[in-house]
């Protein structure tokens, strides 16, 4: 694809937007689907059936011959399954092309493959998908042609949430009733709705397929479970931001054009930190679109790297040693016509309404960290977060000086007088112009950092959708907002008890706030000083969600049931299971039949040299040393493959749930890693052409 191409022209070309929906609805129609989509009113079934042939005759244009309900159910990756609109031969053995409103608004996928933590054995097999009109369909072009995606919620026949998108779309609701409760507080009588805005930076990894396909464990678990370092990693920090190759260059048009077609505002591109790792990120959206967007980026990536001879890696840690992939997601609140409730405006300490916002937030963030924690947490990021890696375990703040400052005045006298100013940054170059500082400082370190008029929220794994962390930061924040407008709807005098809740929530909280370096041992003793969680990996995280504090917030709000949670808990530890489980029968499977035949090769050459050597009247001594070497780590090896098929035969036997989630966790894992040491080893003795697959240095430096 080298041919020129006009952005503006092939922007949204594959979206059902509200431009084509204009341009095809009949008025009436329009205006009906319209008001579903803003106000959430239900759409009658004639106008349904209007909108769906409507769909499907623009569709059929783009050349689609299915169509499908596009979901996202408990597995973290979507789920389709295609219809072709042919209808049933005519008696002259024609067929009609045809997609009713019914079609379009519900389907009901055979789903009982699909995870529900026991939801749907207890009450009804059959799941089902509702079109969610306010994330666009959009046609996708790809080997099986082109398909109708309608993005769709997916529950079960009794209404319980079986995916992302139900709960994900209740938090918005709840979020957006509390924000205009507080709104109209502070005088507001315009702004209608208030929608979370989501803008997630996506990390990845590209290696060559052929090198990628020489690669068991690459193949079956998207990380590496064995591998010495290469002789050069990051440390030189020259990839970061590095010129970007020619043949990385050519992906990232590809997948840019094929991002627009389809109405992802893909905006930004570089490459990241590690050698081989890139990052993309697109203009914030409404959050619901946000993460399905985001869904589409990472299928995009994945598909355009096949394209070009290469593989994408999304997991949070292929390599180990070499820094892993996360997704920042950028959080903000803004209103229909256009307030962004993040933004403190030039003068902070004067602006009340942001200063209740922000201390609700810390509020928010204090009160429900373990829930935070929880939402990020998957197999691959326990490899990061907690890790020598970056973001810590620890959820803690970042407000940088001008707000620091401005929640100290409030903590010590009650009042803000002033704000710290941003100043400009002399360069000492006069050909330069000078630059206006920004007030907030960046803060690297920090897994939740105030970055101008939005949080960061910089936990996600990049793997993981962002459903999880959105659905936590809009609910906890409306419950926050909630308890704030409980208070000042009733008080008396409204200016003296909003000063009063700014104040008591700046001094309750301030413990969640911390601005240094995340990242150091005393960071973590001063957490533990304060009482801030420290939970280390996700089977430890996973309780948080079915505490009492955790259902009281999620089912005051209609965002989970209890059931809910209680089923999203034995999805958990069951995923978590099976991830370990596969990536240790990985292990035994490539240590078997790869690498200790390899190394048996590899004595046997160094016997027979030492043999013709000796022979031959000379000196062997270093040919003995190394065979002795490689046959100690060998028997290492061989010892600790033993143990590790010992203990997986061992969790094979056990019941589904937390113990067994916790046996991998802390017995399989180990055994794991007592294997990769040796082989590690014996791949930095052993003759590289004996070597059975390509090496990090391979993969990462030769992509
Ligand atoms: P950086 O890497 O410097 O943090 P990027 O430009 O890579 O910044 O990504 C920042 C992300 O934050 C983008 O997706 C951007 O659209 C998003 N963003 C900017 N403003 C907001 C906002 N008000 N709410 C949510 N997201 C935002
Ligand atoms: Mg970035």
């Amino acid at each position: 694809m080298s041919e020129y191409f006009n952005v503006s022209h092939v922007f949204g070309e594959d979206v059902f937007s509200d431009k084509v929906m204009q341009e095809r609805l009949p008025k009436k129609a329009y205006k009906a689907l319209k008001k579903t989509i803003e106000d959430g009113t239900e759409l009658d079934l004639a106008t349904a059936d209007v909108i769906a042939a409507a769909m499907k005759d623009w569709a059929i244009e783009k050349g689609a011959t299915h169509y499908t309900h596009w979901f996202q159910p408990l597995t973290g990756v979507t789920a389709e399954k295609h219809d072709s609109f042919i209808t049933a031969p005519n008696p002259d053995g024609t067929v009609l092309m045809e997609f009713s409103g019914k079609e379009l608004i519900k389907g009901e996928p055979d789903a009982s493959s699909f995870p529900s933590g026991g939801l749907r054995a207890t009450f009804e097999a059959r799941g089902y998908t509702a079109w969610d009109c306010t994330s666009p369909a959009f046609v996708r072009h790809d080997a099986a042609g082109a398909i109708l995606c309608i993005p769709t919620a997916f529950c079960s026949y009794t209404g319980e949430a079986l995916d992302q998108k139900t709960p994900l779309l209740r938090s918005m609701e709840a979020i957006n009733t509390q924000a205009l409760r507080l709104l109209r507080l502070f005088g507001n009588t315009t702004s209608k709705k208030v929608t979370p805005s989501v803008g997630p930076e996506q990390e990845y990894f590209l290696v060559d397929e052929k090198k990628f396909l020489q690669r068991k464990d690459l193949i079956f678990t998207g990380r590496t479970l064995f591998g010495a370092m290469p002789p050069k990693g990051q440390e030189l920090d020259d990839h970061y931001f590095g010129t970007i190759r020619q043949r990385i260059a050519g992906f990232m048009k590809d997948v840019n054009l094929e991002l627009w077609k389809l109405g992802v505002t893909a905006k930004t591109q570089h490459n990241e930190v590690a050698p081989a790792q890139h990052e993309l990120a697109p203009i914030y959206a409404e959050a619901n679109v946000a993460v399905d967007h985001n869904q589409i980026v990472m299928q995009t990536l994945k598909r355009v790297a096949c394209q070009h001879g290469m593989k994408c890696l999304l997991h949070e840690k292929p390599f180990a040693g070499v820094n892993g992939s996360g997704k920042h997601n950028n959080w903000s609140i803004t209103t229909d016509d256009g307030i962004n409730l993040l933004d403190p405006g030039k003068t902070p300490h004067e602006n009340m309404q942001f200063l209740l916002v922000l201390v609700c937030i810390l509020k928010a963030v204090d009160t429900h960290a373990d829930l935070l924690r929880e939402s990020a947490a998957d197999p691959g990021n326990d490899h990061r977060l907690g890790a020598n890696e970056a973001p810590p375990a620890i959820v803690s703040i970042f407000l940088g000086e001008q707000l620091q400052d401005v929640l100290s005045q409030l903590i010590n006298t009650g009042i803000a007088t002033y704000s710290i100013k941003g100043g400009t940054l002399e360069t000492g170059v006069k050909t330069l112009p000078s630059l206006a500082k920004d007030a907030t400082d960046r803060n690297r370190t920090s897994p939740f950092a105030f970055t101008g008029n939005k949080f960061e929220f910089r936990m996600v794994g990049s793997r993981d959708s962002i459903a999880s962390p959105n659905i936590v930061l809009n609910t906890i924040v409306a419950e926050a907002f909630c308890e704030a407008c409980d208070v000042l709807e009733k008080a008396d005098n409204f200016e003296d008890a909003l000063h009063d809740i700014i104040k008591s929530y700046a001094r309750d909280h301030q413990r969640i706030v911390f601005n240094g370096n995340g990242y150091s041992d005393e960071w973590v003793a001063e957490a533990e000083r304060r009482g801030l969680p420290n939970i280390k990996s996700m089977v430890d995280a996973i309780p948080t969600l079915v505490t009492d504090k955790a259902i009281a917030l999620f089912e005051k709000f209609g965002v989970f049931t209890k059931a809910e949670l209680e089923s999203r808990v034995e999805i958990k530890y069951e995923n978590y299971a099976k991830v370990i489980n596969i990536e240790a029968r990985s292990m035994i499977d490539i240590a078997s039949k790869q690498i200790i035949p390899a190394v048996i090769k590899y004595t046997k050459s160094l016997a027979d040299t030492v043999n013709a050597v000796s022979a031959a009247g000379a000196e062997t001594s270093v040919q003995v040393e190394l065979l002795n070497e490689t046959s100690a780590l060998l028997a290492d090896t061989k010892v600790a493959l033993a143990k590790l098929v010992d203990v997986v035969d061992q969790a094979a036997g056990m019941e589904e749930g937390r113990d067994r989630a916790v046996f991998f966790h802390d017995v399989v894992m180990a055994a794991m890693a007592e294997l990769r040491d040796p082989v590690d080893k014996l791949e930095m003795i052993v003759d590289k052409d004996m070597w059975p697959m390509p090496s990090y240095g391979d993969l990462l430096f030769e992509v």
